[in-house]
């Protein structure tokens, strides 16, 4: 019979998974296992609502038979089982969650470092089988089909016998190396101990013949010099505790249990920054075990990003990635929720629970910010870590909704500030404002370095005031969200009410304006729609010249919708510009003489370059780079 050939990346996975010389090999059992707890899982499923299901969920059952005759080690379920297409689909290729991940890190890290850490699935059997036999019946179907294949060189599928429905899995063990010695997938307390290890939460049992040394029965004609004597039998036995993790009390989990469950149940090679467990008992009674990942995951800001939590319901799992669990601003968060309050005829209407679905996922979203804070508190350079990783996701978070959530998520929130350059929440900037400060300050730029340099920094940096910089493009949409933070109001830098004044400064301010009209007018008369108004600024200290934008649209914001294509249909949206000139800096004297002089044509190359420093200072494009050269180095002449 001919042989079809694998996909190629199932080829490329196969052939690693064969040659690997990675030396935990032993986890193929784990991935075997969970496969077939997954597919009894689906049955567990079915039965709540199709009385066909023979299978009580009582007798649902892995089996492990290890046959050192045969060599092989059969791992069986009477759960779903496979179609002959479902056997094509799931054991022909590999485009599924799981082996996709583990590809798309392949090509990143080294593979060999990562097999074994990860979720790498059914074909991890060829780690340790020359050759591996799938017999499966699906449930509902009346005949079985055989997969059959001995590597990378292609597999059969065949019609064959199978009593009833579910799946087992033949590995045929490879001959023993001089450095491996496969015999021991073989041996039955190996075996036992391999089950405890990965397998031991597994919900549904996990039996084996195992030996038990017993005392034998004391014959009834014995003496009273009887010696006790013993013998070995063999005894059908559940291996695994099969108590789900989450329901075993939060004191008696080591943290490495934690760490394993997490990193092979949601298929990440690092071990979560946090663990989060929770229980309620009221209206709704739930526990929840939830996990912050330590890093972003790869398709994290992409719309194949799925948010959710897994639902069980008294042990059966009802759904994969339930996401009214879970609101959207903390959408990182993996893990389970268990609550015996989805009945158990529970239809597929998810719609009929949203009440209790509702209250759980208010309970968790308040446990998660808790813990954030909290975290925040006793561990700052974990917390950092978070942040580096899901930050972006709050601040967009607080934007979003019009800001229905900024109560919840502005105390998550972390800005670098220009003292000494750290991270800062906002508690913690209002408690160190001087009396004498009333606004929480900010500035925004591309970099820190940008904003610690920005011209109108100087003036609240001088009177000693802190200054959040602000380098993300939320940022700016996230202050005007928040508007204020415990009674204290955001204030940009570059606002012109950015600093008090007495009134002699005002009235002072009033003259200068006076006095400068000319100056001002020629200005933007020069400029003509390029800037909306030409002032005497009151955020300068030593800079000569700055931009800033009247109005809600500030110049951040029209650098962010720059970037955005098609951003509207009447060209991309124009912040008020305004030219901020500093009357007591030496440039404002020279346009002064210029036009004392009546020198028009000077006077406005020094406005033309005055404009495009206030440009290139604040990160905007200038229009035309050559004019501007050749402009400047006329003036050289
Ligand atoms: P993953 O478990 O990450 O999806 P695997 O390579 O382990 O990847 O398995 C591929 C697919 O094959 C599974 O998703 C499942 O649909 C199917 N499968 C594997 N083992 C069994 C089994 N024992 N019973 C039913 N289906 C199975």
């Amino acid at each position: 019979m001919a042989k079809k050939q694998f996909k190629a990346e199932s080829k490329r996975l196969m052939d690693l998974m064969i040659n690997s010389i990675y030396t935990h090999k032993e986890i193929f059992l784990r991935e075997i296992i969970s496969n077939a707890s997954d597919a009894i899982d689906k049955l567990a499923y079915l039965s709540l609502t199709d009385d066909t299901v023979e299978a009580k969920r009582s007798d649902l059952r892995i089996t492990v038979v290890p046959d050192k005759d045969a060599r092989t080690l059969t791992v069986s379920d009477n759960g779903i089982g496979m179609t002959s297409d479902e056997l094509e689909k799931n054991l022909g290729t590999i485009a599924r969650s799981g082996s996709l991940q583990f590809k798309a890190d392949m090509e990143r890290e080294n593979a060999a470092d990562i097999i074994g850490q990860f979720g790498v699935g059914f074909y991890s059997a060829f780690m340790v089988s020359d050759e591996v036999t799938v017999i499966t019946r699906r449930h509902g179907e009346d005949t079985a089909h055989c997969w059959k294949s001995s590597g990378a060189d292609g597999y059969t599928v065949t019609e064959c016998e199978k009593d009833a429905p579910g799946t087992d899995v033949i590995m045929h063990i490879k001959p023993d190396t001089e450095d491996e010695q496969y015999s021991e997938y073989l041996e039955t307390p190996r075996l036992q101990s391999l089950i405890k290890k990965y397998s031991d939460y597994i919900r549904h049992p996990i039996r084996m013949e195992v030996e038990d040394y017993r005392q034998k029965e004391k014959p009834e004609d014995a003496g009273d010099d009887y010696k006790p004597e013993w013998e070995t039998v063999l005894e059908e036995k559940t291996i695994n505790s099969m108590v789900p993790l989450w329901q075993r009390p939060r004191s008696k989990v080591e943290q490495s249990e934690y760490d394993q469950f997490y990193q092979e149940k949601f298929g990440d090679w690092q071990p979560p920054l946090s663990t989060i467990t929770t229980s309620s008992e009221g209206t709704v009674t739930f526990k929840a075990l939830l996990f912050i990942p330590s890093a972003t995951p790869y398709d994290f800001y992409t719309r194949e990003y799925e948010k959710g939590l897994q639902l069980y319901s008294s042990g059966v799992l009802i759904m994969d990635k339930c996401a009214d669990l879970l609101p959207d601003c903390f959408r990182f968060v993996k893990g389970v929720a268990d609550s015996p309050d989805f009945s158990l005829n529970i239809s597929r209407e998810m719609l009929q629970h949203t009440r209790q679905l509702k209250i759980i996922a208010a309970a968790l979203e308040k446990k998660i910010k808790n813990e954030l804070v909290k975290l925040m508190k006793d561990d700052r350079e974990k917390y950092e870590k978070f942040w580096s990783a899901f930050g972006r996701q709050l601040k967009y978070s607080v934007v979003e909704n019009y800001g229905a959530k900024k109560e919840l998520l502005q105390d998550l929130l972390l800005f670098t500030t220009s003292r000494e350059g750290k991270l800062s929440s906002l508690a913690e900037y209002v408690e160190h404002m001087p009396e004498d400060q009333e606004f929480i300050y900010y500035v925004c730029a591309d970099t820190n370095e940008q904003a610690a340099r920005l011209p109108q920094v100087e003036r609240v940096a001088d009177k000693g005031w802190e200054i959040l910089y602000l380098t993300e493009e939320v940022d700016e949409f996230v202050m005007q969200s928040l508007a204020e933070v415990s009674g204290k109001k955001l204030k940009s830098v570059s606002d012109p009410d950015a600093l008090p004044e007495t009134d002699e400064e005002k009235e002072a301010q009033a003259r200068q304006a006076e006095e400068s009209k000319p100056i001002l007018d020629f200005v933007k008369e020069t400029l003509g729609e390029r800037i909306k108004e030409a002032r005497v600024s009151k955020i300068l200290k030593t800079a000569p010249v700055c931009m800033t934008a009247d109005g809600p649209m500030s110049l951040e914001m029209e650098k962010y919708f720059a970037k955005m294509e098609n951003s509207s249909p009447m060209g991309p949206m124009k912040a008020e510009r305004v030219l901020e000139l500093n009357p007591s800096a030496a440039p404002f004297a020279a346009l002064k003489s210029a036009l004392d002089a009546e020198d028009k044509d000077r006077a406005a190359k020094y406005v033309e370059v005055l404009y495009h420093q206030a440009l290139l200072i604040a990160g905007l494009p200038i229009e035309d780079p050559a004019a501007y050269t050749e402009l400047v180095c006329s003036l050289m002449n």
